[in-house]
């Protein structure tokens, strides 16, 4: 793919995550998920090259760049067929939060960590009855002495069984109903009352899904991070970037099948050319390979804005990149599966559970009618239905 809007060393980051994604690969993935493991050599390599610190501050061990440099990692280990999910979470979202908004005392607990990969952090903000509708969630922090009590109900919170600890999102009691005021905490695996069971998903992915009950969770005040009034805009330095970092989930792993279909396009034949001849197989891998691009730049976009301080403007560019890189990406795994006709189907092949894979770019973390609701209402001041 082209990349003439980056810098050299963006670039080079590419190659160098390129080989490295190389070297492991789909066939990497696929065992660790039948053998029920996690990717951690993958991880730790990465995260050894400073890849997935690449975004945190250096002093604080990573690598002092944005999410330029953490989305082109994603895309392009994706890209090799094996992309590490905890990458939109760990260092994207609640490295980004501890890095903004959290005291010299959190910051030096968790971001050398979270740099070299010795530490992971989950994420949870979906409720059972709240689910794209945040304003609605009800797990709840009370004051008890100087500590947290914190109840609630999570679903769907990726990785909490490998995650040092979750960074959960709840509302004060004197916030409890109305307009979200979010307070972020961060919870350690292990805190008594925290329960997690494991959600029975149609995903072949090595990351896990799971159900919380926190029950009267106890927490030291040095759990909350940020200000506990500071309203919507701590959260959103961590959304932004989740955004824009599945949004590299999706370029990537759409990239991953097109290269699958087009490298069979070439060499299968069943009539006197190869099947990529026939325009009826290569036009839509051309339009699956333009909107790829297409996708891409608005993620370029996206993190440009990011990284240099708009959180409002890379608001807006962040869903449109998330909804076009989800587009694209189930277009272009649709589109493989059908490239290689039977063997589309087939384990030895391993594009078809893909299918599935790539619904989760345009469901998680915000659907795909939400971000079209977004930009209906703030984009071009449409009027709201609900
Ligand atoms: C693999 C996977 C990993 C995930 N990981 C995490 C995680 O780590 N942490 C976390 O907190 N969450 C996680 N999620 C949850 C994810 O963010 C939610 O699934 C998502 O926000 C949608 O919420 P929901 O599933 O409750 O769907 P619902 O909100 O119930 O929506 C169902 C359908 O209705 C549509 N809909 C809802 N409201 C409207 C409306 N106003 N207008 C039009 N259509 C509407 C939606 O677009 C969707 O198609 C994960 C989900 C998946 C699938």
């Amino acid at each position: 793919m082209s990349t003439d809007l980056e810098t050299e060393e963006h670039q080079a980051l590419r190659a160098a995550v390129a080989a490295l994604g190389k070297r492991y690969g789909r066939d990497y993935m696929t065992s660790v998920v039948r053998d029920g493991a996690h990717p951690r050599e993958l991880w730790t390599e990465a995260a050894k090259l400073g890849y997935l610190g690449v975004n945190l501050p250096e002093e604080y061990g990573g690598g002092g760049g944005g999410m330029a440099e953490l989305s082109i990692v994603l895309e392009e280990l994706g890209a090799a067929g094996s992309p590490l999910l905890m990458m939109v979470v760990s260092p994207a979202i609640c490295g980004t939060v501890i890095a903004r908004f959290g005291t010299d005392t959190q910051k030096r607990q968790w971001l050398p960590g979270l740099a070299d990969g010795s530490l992971t952090m989950a994420f949870g903000i979906t409720e059972p009855d709240a689910g794209s509708n945040s304003h609605r969630i009800t797990t709840t922090a009370r004051k008890d002495g100087g500590d947290w009590l914190l109840t609630g109900r999570k679903v769907f919170v990726s990785g909490v069984d490998i995650a040092d600890a979750t960074l959960i999102v709840g509302r004060t009691e004197d916030a409890r109903s109305g307009r979200l005021k979010p307070c972020l905490f961060i919870v350690p695996r292990d805190a008594p009352g925290f329960g997690r069971s494991q959600i029975d998903m149609e995903l072949q992915a090595p990351e896990k899904q799971f159900e919380l009950v926190l029950d009267d969770v106890r927490l030291p005040a040095d759990a909350l991070v940020g200000d506990e009034d500071a309203g919507l805009l701590q959260l959103f330095a961590g959304l932004n970037p989740e955004r824009i970092m599945t949004a590299a989930f999706g370029i990537g792993m759409g990239r991953y099948a097109l290269g699958r279909a087009v490298d069979y396009a070439k060499t299968r034949q069943v009539w006197k050319e190869p099947i990529g001849s026939h325009q009826a197989i290569a036009h839509p891998l051309a339009q699956a390979h333009i909107e790829l691009e297409l996708a891409r730049l608005m993620m370029q976009k996206a993190a440009r804005l990011y990284d240099d301080g708009d959180d409002i403007g890379a608001g807006e560019a962040a869903n449109m990149a998330k909804y076009a890189a989800g587009e694209a990406c189930v277009k272009a795994v649709d589109q493989a599966v059908h490239t290689l006709g039977g063997n589309g189907l087939t384990r030895e092949y391993g594009l078809a559970s893909l299918i599935t894979a790539a619904r989760v770019a345009r469901i998680a973390p915000v659907s795909r009618e939400m971000i079209l609701n977004y930009v209906s209402h703030q984009s071009l001041g449409l009027p709201k239905s609900y």
